[in-house]
């Protein structure tokens, strides 16, 4: 059942068209993380499904009612919709259990106390009821804000970045914990995030978006194994780019020859080659070249490469493990056909 779904979504700031023709659904129990770089219209998109913004052309649905089209717009408080945004923070001057309360003032003081109860609970706040935002660490405040937007039981919540303002260890225990509640809770959840690693962990859809455009949606493993253009494949890792042409059913690299399966002669290509699809060694059918720089990242290695070839080539090579070659160390370079990916050029 899809819980919240956006049709053909567009939104201009004047002359700038911040969301252009967006269509994405989300299901009860489902996380969706809406992925793009900064100034995509991410967040635009999110505060048009919120009712923050209005729905210029398009439709936005919640449970199969329309909540806003380009006549009818309701709302955002009637949406049954919580939100965990940056610019929705916690009320200073109340504890904990003041601003859980705040979203449930319609309710039996009976009634609003066991949704509090219970959303204090599912977020590990119980015995910080009482206390004000500012006793709490920043994680804390984030969940309080999570028990806050669950509380009234909504069917849908938006987060809009709610964990960049955490460190690294904490990030990662919040966003967990928060997922599984949003899980737990059959709610459709939709989050914005810049971070694609953030997406790829946390994510059941990942929806990526450039220039308004939502370019591909699915799962983290069809997104970065079979992404559907350039931009998709780079966002979510480094990537060795070539360019070339189609001969013969393949195109010439300085890794050799790639296979370009039913693309026309003369098509202009870039080609994508993950780093991870490259390793050094004894590679007797590898290129030659020497190491320029390798840099031991914890699990694995990063090292680059400038290959033998007249050009002089830059490659870069991820190897699990640790192997820091000297510089100027002389190498050979083998590639794997996985994570290669060859799409026609725009511009071409
Ligand atoms: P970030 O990751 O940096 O938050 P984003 O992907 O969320 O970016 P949006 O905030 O949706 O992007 O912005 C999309 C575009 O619309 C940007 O070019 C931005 O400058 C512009 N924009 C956003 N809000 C407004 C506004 N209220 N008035 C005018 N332009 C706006």
């Amino acid at each position: 059942m899809t819980d919240l779904a956006l049709e053909n979504v567009s939104h201009r700031f004047g002359q700038l068209l911040a969301v252009d023709d967006a269509t994405l659904s989300v299901a009860a129990g489902e996380v969706v993380c809406l992925v793009g770089p900064s100034g995509c219209g991410k967040t635009t998109l999110l505060r048009v499904a919120a009712g923050l913004e209005d729905c210029q052309q398009g439709r936005v649905l919640i449970g199969g009612e329309v909540m806003a089209d380009e006549r009818t717009s309701v709302p955002p408080e009637q949406r049954n919709v919580g939100l965990v945004f940056q610019d929705y923070a916690l009320f200073p001057h109340m504890t904990v259990r003041a601003n859980i309360a705040f979203g449930l003032q319609d309710m039996g003081g009976r009634q609003r106390d066991e949704r509090i109860a219970l959303a204090l609970e599912r977020t590990g706040m119980t015995s910080h009821a009482e206390a004000y935002p500012h006793q709490l660490s920043g994680g804390q405040q984030q969940r309080v804000a999570l028990a806050r937007a669950i509380a009234p039981r909504p069917r849908v919540v938006l987060l809009d970045e709610p964990f960049s303002g955490l460190d690294a260890s904490l990030r990662h225990r919040v966003r967990d914990q928060a997922a599984q509640i949003l899980r737990d809770s059959g709610i459709a959840t939709l989050m914005v995030t810049h971070d694609p690693e953030e997406a790829m962990y946390l994510a059941d859809r990942i929806a990526v978006m450039n220039r308004g455009r939502i370019r591909q949606s699915g799962s983290p493993d069809e997104i970065y194994l079979r992404p559907v253009d350039g931009f998709v494949a780079a966002f979510f890792g480094d990537v060795n780019r070539f360019d070339g042409k189609v001969e013969n059913g393949g195109v010439d690299t300085p890794l050799g020859r790639i296979a370009t399966n039913g693309t026309p002669a003369g098509t202009r290509v870039e080609v994508l080659v993950r780093p991870e699809a490259l390793e050094i060694g004894e590679v007797a059918d590898g290129f030659s070249g020497a190491v320029i720089a390798a840099r031991f990242l914890g699990r694995s290695s990063l090292i680059d490469v400038r290959l033998a070839d007249s050009a002089g080539t830059t490659v870069r090579v991820h190897m699990p493990g640790r192997l820091l070659p000297e510089k100027g160390a002389q190498v050979r370079v083998g590639r794997n056909d996985s994570q290669t990916f060859v799409f026609p050029r725009n511009d071409a």
